[in-house]
C-alpha cells in the first residue's frame, strides 16, 4: 500500500532539504515509494537537458512529484523547468501557505495562504526583443494572458480550497485599475464565482500594491488570498517574510491529473553544499504532499514535530539566527514525531 512519486533533488541546496525530508518521512512512516529522477543544472551536466523525458514519463506515471530547487539562468539560456512542469501537466494552482511556527518574529499566529494562478498571467512565455536602428534590443514586449477558463477555474479552487477548510474569507488582489482588460477580466470572472459562495465564504478585492502595504502592516485582516501568477510570485514571497523568510514557505502545484510539491525557495547557490540550509519549507512541502495523497496523519505528525522542534527545543537553523545544520534540524524533528 506504497505510493509512488517522483523525486527530484534538483539543484544547489535541493539534494541537501531532499536528503532531510526522506529522512523525516521514512521515519514517521509515510507510505511512500521513491522514484528518483533529474531535471534543472544538473540534468544539463548529465544529460545535456534540462527536463529529461524519463523525468516527465515518471512524473506521468505517478501523478505525484516532491521537486527540490532548480536553477535557471538569468537573461540567457533555457527557458525555467519549473514554469515548463507546471505547464506540462497544467498545475494551474499554486497553493502557498504561510503558517508563524517560530514563536518571537514580528507577528505572531500568523495564518495566510496564497493561491496564484499558475499557468497565464504574465509568464506565459510570449516575449520578445524589437529591433530598431541597428539595435537588436532597442525595445522588449511581455504579453500577459488571461482566459475566462483559466481564471474561473483558479478562483473556484481558492474558494473551494477556503469552503473545505472552515476559512472565512477570500481576497482577490489585482490591477483593474490599471491593466483594464486581463486584470479587469480576473477581477468579474472573480466577482462572478464569489457569487456563488455567498453566505459561506466571503469575497473581497484590493488592488495588488495595497494588498502588499496592508499584508505588511496588518496581515490578520487577510485569509485567502488569490491572485495573477506573478503577483502571486512575488506577494508570496512577502508572505513568507512574515513568518521567518524563506526557510518556512512550502508550495503545492495542483492540477487536475497531477500535482508537484517544492519549497517556494530556490537553489540558493550562496550557501549550498555547506548543511546549513533550512530544510522546513520543504519538510512542509513533503506534508502538503502526504494530504493530497491522504496521509494526512502521518503529515499532522510531521508537523507537530516541526513545531515542537521550533517552539519546545528552540532550534534554529542560521536563516532564524540559529547554528543547527541541515541534518540537526531533521534529527530534532525525528526525535520529536508523536507516535
Ligand atoms: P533563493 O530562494 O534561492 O535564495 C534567496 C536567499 O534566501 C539566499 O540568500 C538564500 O541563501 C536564502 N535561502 C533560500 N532558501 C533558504 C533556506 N531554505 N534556508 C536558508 N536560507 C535560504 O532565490 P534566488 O537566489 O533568487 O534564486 C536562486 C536560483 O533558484 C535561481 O536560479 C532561481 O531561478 C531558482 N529558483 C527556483 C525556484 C524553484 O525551483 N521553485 C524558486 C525560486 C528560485
Amino acid at each position: 500500500m506504497t505510493t509512488p512519486i517522483t523525486l527530484i533533488p534538483g539543484d544547489g541546496v535541493g539534494p541537501e532539504v531532499t536528503a532531510a525530508a526522506v529522512q523525516v518521512l521514512e521515519a514517521a512512516g509515510a507510505r511512500l515509494e521513491f522514484e528518483e529522477r533529474t531535471a534543472g543544472m544538473v540534468a544539463v551536466e548529465e544529460l545535456n537537458t534540462p527536463l529529461p523525458e524519463e523525468t516527465l514519463d515518471s512524473i506521468r506515471r505517478t501523478g505525484v512529484a516532491l521537486k527540490g530547487p532548480l536553477a535557471t539562468p538569468v537573461g540567457a539560456g533555457f527557458r525555467s523547468v519549473n514554469v515548463a512542469i507546471r505547464k506540462e501537466f497544467d498545475l494551474y494552482a499554486n497553493v502557498r501557505p504561510a503558517l508563524t511556527l517560530v514563536p518571537g518574529g514580528r507577528y505572531e499566529d500568523i495564518d495566510l495562504v496564497l493561491i496564484r494562478e499558475n499557468t497565464e498571467g504574465l509568464y506565459v512565455g510570449v516575449e520578445h526583443f524589437i529591433g530598431l536602428e541597428g539595435d537588436p534590443k532597442a525595445a522588449a514586449e511581455s504579453v500577459m494572458i488571461v482566459t475566462r477558463f483559466g481564471a474561473e477555474r483558479v478562483l473556484r479552487y481558492a474558494f473551494e480550497y477556503a469552503r473545505s477548510r472552515g476559512r472565512r474569507k477570500v481576497t482577490l488582489a489585482h490591477k483593474a485599475n490599471i491593466l483594464k482588460c486581463t486584470q479587469g477580466l480576473f477581477l468579474d470572472v472573480g466577482r462572478e464565482v464569489a457569487k456563488e459562495y455567498e453566505g459561506e465564504v466571503e469575497f473581497e478585492d484590493r488592488i495588488i500594491d495595497a494588498c502588499a502595504m496592508h499584508l505588511v502592516v496588518d496581515p490578520y485582516q487577510f485569509d485567502v488570498l488569490v491572485m495573477e501568477n506573478m503577483f502571486g510570485d512575488i506577494l508570496s514571497d512577502l508572505m513568507a517574510g512574515l513568518v521567518g523568510g524563506m526557510g518556512m514557505a512550502p508550495a503545492a502545484n495542483i492540477g487536475k491529473h497531477a500535482a508537484m510539491f517544492e519549497a517556494v525557495h530556490g537553489s540558493a547557490p550562496d550557501i549550498a553544499g555547506k548543511g546549513v540550509v533550512n530544510p522546513t519549507a520543504f519538510i512542509l512541502s513533503a506534508c502538503l504532499m502526504l494530504d493530497h495523497i491522504d496521509q494526512g496523519e502521518t503529515a499532522a505528525r510531521i508537523r507537530r514535530a516541526v513545531a515542537t522542534v521550533y517552539q519546545e527545543e528552540g532550534l534554529r537553523t542560521y536563516d532564524l539566527g540559529g547554528a543547527a545544520s541541515t541534518g540537526d534540524f531533521a534529527e530534532a524533528v525525528i526525535r520529536n514525531l508523536p507516535s
